[in-house]
């Protein structure tokens, strides 16, 4: 599967496993443009395609410091 397209590539995944999450708000609270909560508290991804760099930058700092570890950013490759 190849998930590049010639515009606007897609450069990485950004994904929170609910299991894991335990509701902190760290995530939304930190990048509330990548990040929102569910009505139980959890991180959910605004966006699971990231395209912009920062943003990537910015959901990976976010993965660093989630306490439940729930966050991940990969290569759509
Ligand atoms: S920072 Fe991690 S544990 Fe906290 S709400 Fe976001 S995904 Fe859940």
């Amino acid at each position: 599967m190849n998930a590049r397209r010639p515009e606007g590539d897609l450069m990485a995944m950004l994904r929170v496993d609910q299991e894991a999450c335990v509701a902190s708000g760290l995530c939304a609270a930190m990048h509330p443009a990548l990040f929102r909560l569910t009505e139980e508290g959890r991180g959910e991804p605004v966006r699971g395609d990231l395209t912009d760099a920062d943003d990537i930058e910015s959901a990976e700092d976010v993965a660093a410091c989630c306490p439940g570890a729930a966050v991940t950013v990969s290569d759509p490759d």
